[in-house]
């Protein structure tokens, strides 16, 4: 007997690196009409380096002291930005603290006690509201000024480092910034070519998705010819952008491979990991995983599903 086509269309996404987990996740692939990308390890390498270690004068840290605390914190984190920052302490060859109490949040940061120290790791502009400091900032209500004073030059600090490109990554111990660290991303060398691909088979652009800070996601959205950014986003803010585009009648494909995009790639029409940097989470939630470490595979099952679906009807 032949293969009916669908099948066959799995069995030749396979083929390309593509594992498509079922025949209606094969025939939805070619339905879309939107395409979401998240920014780090999709559209890029997800091979963050950190570029700029910069403790705040007022920590009294050397860069030394600040990414060795940085590194215990993200030491059981599994988000690339955490792999880059333990990396650059290896390569340093600086002694790691063990730290405990570890929590982290998608789409913020890390959090761990490191030497009977609250130490945090994440994102600037959400770290700060959002990390369990609340208790320590009333013990240290005396420093208030002090405090005030190391948040704006943090800030600041953050948005230079964003200026140029890089992903900006706050350190505060017990809920004071102590420094910043600078981190870049190498684009994927078929980024571009895999955007015009989708630009052509959807009609529209393709449109970034992506909890990284506006400066650099506006840069990376420059550099691939992708129409629409979205910043800024939390893990359900992503899945608000995509149901957005589904009750004005779209269907979204989502492409990700973070624990943040999970919920996105779940409320998708379809959902599509990367396989090699991905969580585990985005894995199982995605309804195919792209094995072989290329975006361009994206464009290439689009066309093998809608080729399959002009066989079956
Ligand atoms: P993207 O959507 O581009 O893949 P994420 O949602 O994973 O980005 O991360 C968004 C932001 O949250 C990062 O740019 C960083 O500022 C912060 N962040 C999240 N997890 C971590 C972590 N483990 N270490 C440092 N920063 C983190
Ligand atoms: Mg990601």
């Amino acid at each position: 007997a032949t293969m009916p086509p669908l099948l066959s269309a799995i069995a030749n996404a396979g083929r390309h690196g593509v594992l498509v987990k079922s025949a209606v996740v094969m025939e939805r692939l070619g339905q879309a009409d939107r395409v979401a990308l998240d920014k780090t390890g999709t559209l890029t390498e997800g091979v963050p380096q950190v570029a700029d270690i910069v403790p705040l004068e007022s920590s009294g840290l050397s860069e030394d002291d600040l990414l060795a605390l940085a590194a215990a914190a993200e030491h059981p984190s599994e988000h690339p930005l955490a792999r880059a920052v333990v990396e650059a302490a290896r390569s340093r060859g600086l002694r790691v603290p063990v730290a405990s109490g570890f929590a982290s949040t998608p789409g913020v940061g890390v959090i761990a006690s490191v030497g009977g120290h609250r130490v945090a790791v994440g994102s600037p502009t959400r770290l700060h509201t959002t990390a369990p400091a609340a208790a320590e900032a009333e013990a240290f209500a005396g420093d208030a000024a002090a405090e005030a004073e190391a948040v704006a030059a943090a800030a600041e600090l953050a948005g230079r480092l964003e200026e140029q490109g890089r992903t900006a990554v706050l350190v505060e111990i017990d809920g004071t910034p102590a420094g910043v660290l600078g981190i870049t991303d190498r684009l994927r060398p078929d980024a571009a070519a895999t955007v015009a691909a989708l630009t052509v088979l959807t009609g529209t652009r393709p449109i970034l998705v992506t909890g990284d800070n506006p400066r650099a996601a506006a840069r990376l959205a420059a550099e691939t010819g992708i129409g629409d950014v979205r910043a800024g986003l939390l893990p359900h803010d992503k899945v608000a952008a995509v149901r957005e585009l589904e009750r004005s009648g779209h269907r979204v494909l989502v492409v990700g491979d973070g624990v943040n995009d999970a919920p996105a790639l779940a409320a998708a029409h379809t959902g599509l990991a990367m396989g090699r940097a991905g969580s585990d989470l985005a894995l199982e939630t995605a309804d195919a995983v792209i094995v072989r470490d290329e975006l361009a595979t994206v464009p290439a099952v689009v066309g093998l599903s809608r080729r399959a679906r002009r066989l079956v009807v």
